[in-house]
């Protein structure tokens, strides 16, 4: 292959490109505090863009200028203890240095043939995980993309075990019992798996034994709802479902049991709210978004079975390149879990720091956003203009401001992220358009709450 001199070496180590984005990881991770910057329409994209993508390649310095001072400025800074949006994240240095591990070694975690090391590490914080949920020891998993993904690859289990426990159920429609307030994933995973909802109705947005009771002895056809999938922590209030009276009933009745902790399933570590997760002992599957409450960069969610062989039936795939792979007694292939072949070894960053800070100091850092959300609900109350919709679930806290419409919220939404002081969106809460915080970084202050309550005089 002859080869163009002009061209710059697709596989060659080149120093002065390293140290370039070095430099940028560098100054990303000193950035302190880490500024919120914009996301959004920015009618600038478009240029920002142009005439980078071209048939000779260009300067490296030349493309990260404009990723740098242009295309990174539009995207608002998760990380930042002022975002308290959506659900933000706040990784720890120590994950965010060990991702760049598993990106400069290209490590895939598909297969223990591939990658025993890598997979043993991350089974490492599985099991960590399932022990503090308390399961047995035989309990397993893989870490996936997200919680989307957890749960769908979960639920798809739960329908496989049920069609082949029940045949004589025979090509009757299944239904998976849930409450109102399940995540939207919930209701995509059912889609996909052509599995009804068998919706669930609440007093106060909380599925508890007697609401479940409730609502399958008014059903005329029980025997078809084969699942029940509980909440740990609702995305919107921070509500945990009754884990343990849902949990136990469940397991007697046969029914599989799915809890969606993917937001606050890291409550289980702490020392103020472990007990509303004790009921995950009776779950025969979870998911639990690391690079939510568990301080990991994205993408990473943890997925975890009672018994992982049941998951292996439905998730092995069968290919004759494949085969290789399933003959060691002692392996445990990450693709046997989850709808995924190939996936990065995504668990090495909380590994990592799992490892460096150790158990302590991360249920120091979930107990925080505990304490903040706390602190910020006694704030709301002893602010005039201000009340709490309801006490704060988790880390969670829905407040109104006396007297404003929606448009008002939106306009207050604005301007906050204008003037940098916090990303702060409103929600919705039975019809009525509140202000949400979502807390998870432990350096959110009382100060930064006060400064944003100012806002709303
Ligand atoms: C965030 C969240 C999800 C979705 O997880 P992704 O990682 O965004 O796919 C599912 N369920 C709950 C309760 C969540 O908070």
């Amino acid at each position: 292959m002859s080869e163009d001199p002009q061209r710059r070496p697709m596989f060659t180590f080149d120093p002065a490109m390293t140290e370039l984005i070095f430099d940028y990881c560098r100054a990303r991770l000193e950035e302190y505090p880490v500024v919120l910057d914009f996301g959004g329409v920015d009618p600038q994209l478009e240029e920002a863009l142009d005439g980078l993508l071209t048939r000779e390649g260009r300067e490296p310095s030349e493309i990260l200028d404009r990723f740098t001072n242009q295309i990174a400025k539009a995207v608002i800074s998760v990380d930042s203890p002022r975002f308290l949006s959506f659900i933000p994240a706040a990784p720890t240095k120590a994950a965010l240095l060990f991702d760049m591990i598993v990106s400069a070694s290209s490590l895939n975690g598909t297969s223990w043939l591939e990658a025993a090391g890598a997979i043993a590490a991350e089974n490492q914080v599985l099991h960590f995980l399932s022990n503090a949920a308390g399961l047995p020891q035989s309990a397993g998993g893989c870490f996936v993309s997200g919680g989307s993904i957890g749960n769908l690859s979960a639920l798809v289990v739960a329908r496989d075990r049920a069609r082949r426990n029940s045949p004589e159920l025979g090509s009757q429609r299944l239904r998976f019992a849930v409450s109102e307030e399940a995540h939207s994933s919930i209701a995509s995973a059912l889609h996909v798996i052509d599995v009804d909802a068998f919706i669930v109705p609440t007093d106060d947005h909380r599925m508890t034994l007697a609401t479940l009771q409730t609502a399958l002895e008014a059903d005329q056809h029980p025997e078809t709802i084969v699942a029940v999938v509980a909440t740990g922590g609702t995305t919107n209030a921070g509500i945990v479902d009754d884990l343990e009276g849902i949990g136990s009933f469940a397991r007697e009745r046969g029914l599989w049991f799915h809890v969606d902790a993917a937001y606050g399933g890291a409550g289980m570590l702490s020392t103020k709210r472990g007990e509303l997760f004790q009921g995950l002992r009776h779950v025969d599957s979870f998911i639990v978004d690391p690079h939510k409450w568990l301080f990991a960069p994205f993408d990473c969610a943890a997925l975890l079975y009672r018994n992982p062989e049941e998951a292996a039936k439905t998730h092995t795939q069968h290919a004759s390149y494949l085969d290789i792979i399933h003959s060691d007694t002692g392996e445990w292939n990450p693709t046997d879990y989850a709808i995924h072949l190939t996936r990065r070894a995504r668990g090495l960053a909380i590994w990592f720091s799992l490892c460096v800070y150790g158990i302590d100091a991360y249920v120091e850092a979930i107990d925080q956003a505990i304490i903040i959300a706390e602190d910020a609900a006694a704030a709301i109350t002893a602010t005039a203009h201000t009340e709490l919709v309801r006490e704060p679930g988790l880390s969670v806290v829905l407040f109104r401001r006396i007297g404003w419409s929606d448009e008002d919220y939106a306009t207050w939404s604005t301007d906050l992220l204008k003037d940098q002081v916090a990303f702060v969106t409103p929600t919705k809460w039975e019809g009525e358009t509140v202000a949400r915080f979502a807390f998870l970084h432990p350096e959110t202050s009382p100060e930064m709450v006060s400064e944003i309550l100012a806002t709303m005089a």
